[in-house]
């Protein structure tokens, strides 16, 4: 099968939802909470307004994380393999590892009484348009003049090498925004797009 072909694999929803209609698992979200010690075990909850729509039990391993869900009163209890990948400025960045493509993902959705990536589920954003590419772009090519003139004398450096983060954020967006809308046109499906 060829490589873009797990996106017609048996079991992929035959109709698109929007994510906001979607529980998800999102490890950039964990990451910054300090959530993914390994060994640990936490609580993620789900919120619709100021109302509680469920919860989610994760443990972290070192090459994976078991979620522990119930799903519809069944079980869909999940283990997630993980990769990292170096950040670039240091430290390392976990992703999933989608468990219907196995592609690197950084947000699961629960659709279906399991979890997979956005592709396998066929969710769509609404920002998937030239307009959003634009301002992602801009906003990528005003972060990355910030970094290149340098830390100011008067910056402190964590401040500084948040910037860093945030323009490597700033350019993976733009360019997925780019690629999402090239498909769109061209029916072209990229590959290797998280
Ligand atoms: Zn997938």
């Amino acid at each position: 099968m060829a490589k873009g072909g797990a996106r017609c694999g048996a079991g992929r929803p035959g109709y698109r939802v929007k994510a906001e209609q979607l529980q998800r698992v999102d490890i950039r979200v964990w990451r910054k909470r300090g959530l993914l010690w390994v060994g640990g075990t936490n609580t993620w909850s789900w919120w619709r307004g100021d109302e509680p729509s469920g919860s989610i039990r994760f443990t972290v391993n070192e090459t994976s994380i078991r979620l522990v869900y119930i799903a519809n009163g069944k079980d869909a209890s999940q283990t997630v393999w993980t990769t990292t990948t170096s950040c670039g400025y240091g430290g390392v960045r976990r992703w999933f590892g989608c468990p219907v493509c196995s592609r690197r993902c950084e947000v699961l959705f629960m659709r279906s009484g399991r979890f997979a990536c956005r592709s396998c589920q066929r969710v769509s954003y609404s920002s998937q348009s030239g307009s959003e590419h634009d301002r992602l772009n801009t906003r990528y090519h005003r972060l990355n003049a910030m970094v290149e003139a340098g830390k100011p004398k008067w910056q402190r450096w964590a401040t500084f090498n948040r910037l860093e983060d945030r323009l490597e954020r700033a350019d993976y967006l733009a360019t997925k925004s780019l690629m999402l809308f090239v498909q769109r046109l061209t029916g072209k499906i990229f590959t290797g797009l998280a």
